[in-house]
């Protein structure tokens, strides 16, 4: 967890505490917590217990980090033409209700001083995001982008409109994993700028839950009509790359064609990449 993260759609992950709370969904409906990496990551590391278990602040040392990359950003800016982005938290959820509100208070004042940073805030409880946002929020600190992660159709009509009513500079959606189709990107005539899609990965193949490629390129064709940036970030497992699954291919035909540096399980679609990112984010 450090400046330079292996995630396609961010520079840097920061985490200012670890450990979470899995979410289950009604009627036993599958959800992206199940196979949780952080949870496997917090197990593996013994750093901290899942669950009703307290988090753990990160160290002071770690915490000075986005300091250091705000006042090396223009070295940044001159190599990549762009801004750095900031991937908070990959081992936790910045809006978690068990989560001491000081914390929170004192993540928001190094998202603020360090302005030269674009800061993507992912959680899956967006329905706190308004009550936990710092008092001087307005129409959203001009460096952050905050996403939700949304598995299949019904998680986004749940989760995406407690997103759209946050102010924010940028909206983003993380399908990813991505467990049923899509369907509406918009709702009541809003929508996020930015849609991530993934396959699930990091599990046991014989758990895996498998992506659709159809779900992919309906989801990419709405980002189309509706003017939204879509990032095809991973397929997870080659059992869901379209070059296997749609033209036959086999896994190791797909890997020359489409290899893992694209992503876990390769990442075309249509033969191409997808990688755009949203047009108001800062540049
Ligand atoms: S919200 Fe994220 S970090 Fe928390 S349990 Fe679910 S997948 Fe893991």
């Amino acid at each position: 967890m450090g400046e330079r993260s292996k995630i396609e759609w961010t520079d840097s992950t920061f985490n200012p505490w670890v450990g979470c709370t899995k979410l289950l969904r009604a009627r036993g409906a599958p959800s992206a917590c199940d196979f949780c990496y952080a949870e496997k990551w917090a197990k593996r590391s013994g750093q901290v217990g899942w669950g009703d278990q307290p988090r753990r602040r990160t160290t002071e040392s770690y915490w000075r980090n986005p300091a250091i990359w705000n006042a090396q950003a223009p070295s940044f800016q001159r190599r990549s033409k762009r801004r750095q982005r900031v991937f908070c938290a990959s081992l936790a959820d910045v809006f978690d209700n068990q989560v001491d509100a000081q914390w929170r208070a004192d993540l928001f004042h190094v998202i603020r001083s360090c302005d030269q940073l674009d800061w993507q805030l992912l959680t899956k409880r967006p329905q706190n995001i308004r009550k936990m946002l710092p008092s001087d929020w307005g129409e959203g600190y001009p460096n952050v982008w905050i996403g939700t992660t949304a598995e299949d159709a019904e998680s986004y009509q749940q989760r995406v409109p407690y997103l759209l009513e946050t102010p924010a500079r940028v909206h983003f959606v993380s399908y990813e994993p991505a467990l049923g189709p899509l369907a509406e990107l918009e709702i009541d005539g809003s929508r996020p700028h930015w849609l991530i899609i993934g396959g699930e990965s990091g599990v046991r193949s014989d758990l895996i839950r498998l992506t659709d490629p159809h779900w992919a390129r309906d989801a990419i064709a709405e980002c189309r009509r509706l003017g939204m940036a879509a990032f095809l970030k991973q397929w997870g497992t080659y059992r869901n790359n379209p070059y296997v699954v749609e033209t036959g291919h086999s896994v190791e035909q797909a890997m020359e064609i489409d290899p893992p540096e694209n992503g876990k399980g390769g990442g075309k679609l249509d033969g191409r990449l997808w990688r755009e990112f949203p047009a108001t984010a800062n540049s």
